[in-house]
């Protein structure tokens, strides 16, 4: 298989992480057959610095081009005082919109390595967290009709949660789809009893679950769903969510894993062409160190194989990989515990791809 990935470092440890997720990837190919051709572009802060602009036409060009993105970081302290759409953020969000990203898919998985650094009770997570959430991403309450008035009590507010049924149903059959590779069971949170919006979410889901007849559909209040995560988060496979739910809900699954830098996630659209990037940022503190867990990087080199690329086991073998160093007491400083041996970004890239040709 031939692909093209643009890389965009961008700023802080994210050059140093994409650097490892490229070894990743390198190895990947040279066990399995394939060529990646990979290419740097400028975003965010370095973009500034560059080019006067967070994400250059000619980086989007690239990603437009290219089969898949991979982004490191974008933002830091040197470019704070720099305004909103001059930010380093805002190119992120330029080429989020740019591609289409609607479905924003966040993997929370707590290794057996790191449970000790789970604040789940231990039976609990002894159980296992592999939740997919897959949050829609360009619709509902933050992209809503909002606005600020003056009513006869003083000053008023208000954002409204709306979508239609074509939002609905493409997200819907990205968890649809997604089950399918997984266990089968789709979970779609929504507030039904009380609104509106929440009724039609849950209409669509159900009527796109017709075109699924071999996955499991389930209804759950998202009042529940925020409770079912600590108390029992093995129940779950796909957790299909509004924006503004999955937002919520996958800050709260997230943390059920140990660190952030462990999590990574996907921005998809219409097409394959996905966005990987971790959901940690660029870590200022860390930056030039040799110190970042690269792990959440090259977990969303995984998400890119599977979900891009169609490499279902080449995906599998980056995780196994990573399991497997963690499994040998191997680990950078945020996921540190004593008895274990600490080890920077670039030794543990290093363990991680050694592992991959291994096994
Ligand atoms: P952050 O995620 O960069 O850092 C939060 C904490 O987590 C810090 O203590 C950091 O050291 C730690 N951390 C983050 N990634 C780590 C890793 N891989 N390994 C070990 N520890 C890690 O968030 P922040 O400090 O709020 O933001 C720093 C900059 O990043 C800001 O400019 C912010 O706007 C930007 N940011 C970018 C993105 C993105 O590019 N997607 C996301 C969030 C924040």
């Amino acid at each position: 298989m031939n692909k093209r990935i643009t890389l965009l470092p961008g700023d802080g440890i994210g050059p140093e992480i994409i650097d490892q997720a490229v070894i990743i990837l390198d190895q990947v190919a040279a066990k399995f057959g394939h060529t990646f051709k990979t290419e740097a572009k400028p975003a965010g802060g370095a973009a500034i610095d560059a080019t006067g602009n967070p994400m250059p036409d000619s980086s989007v060009a690239a990603c437009r081009e290219s089969d898949a993105v991979l982004l490191g970081a974008v933002g830091g302290p040197k470019w704070d005082h720099l305004a909103g759409e001059l930010r380093p953020e805002a190119g992120l969000l330029r080429i989020r919109k740019e591609l289409g990203l609607f479905a924003n898919l966040r993997p929370a998985v707590l290794y057996d390595a790191l449970r000790n650094a789970s604040p789940l009770r231990s039976d609990i997570a002894a159980r296992g967290v592999d939740i997919l959430i897959v949050r829609e991403l360009t619709g509902g309450l933050y992209f809503g009709r909002r606005g600020r008035t003056k009513g006869a009590s003083g000053r008023e507010a208000f954002d409204t949660e709306m979508y239609n049924e074509l939002e609905i149903r493409r997200i819907a059959r990205v968890a649809f789809s997604l089950a399918r590779e997984r266990r089968r069971k789709v979970t779609s949170v929504d507030k039904a009893n009380i609104l509106d919006s929440s009724r039609l979410w849950r209409e669509v889901v159900i009527e796109t679950a017709a075109d699924y007849p071999d996955v499991a559909l389930e209804h759950m209040y998202v009042d529940n769903a925020a409770m079912q995560i600590v108390r029992d988060p093995s129940q779950f496979d796909v957790l299909l969510t509004t924006n503004m739910f999955g937002d919520i809900l996958s800050d709260e699954a997230s943390v059920v894993t140990g660190s952030i830098g462990m999590l990574p996630s996907a921005g998809m659209g219409e097409t394959a062409r996905g966005l990987y990037e971790p959901i940690h940022g660029s870590a200022p503190d860390l930056a030039g160190r040799d110190v970042a867990n690269p792990i959440a990087t090259i977990l969303s080199v995984a998400m890119m194989l599977r979900h891009s690329f169609g490499l279902a086991e080449e995906a599998r073998a980056v995780e196994r990989a990573v399991s497997r160093v963690l499994g040998r007491i191997f680990r950078t400083a945020d996921i540190m515990s004593p008895g274990m041996t600490l080890v920077g970004t670039r030794k543990m890239g290093g363990l991680i791809s050694a592992e991959i040709i291994l096994n």
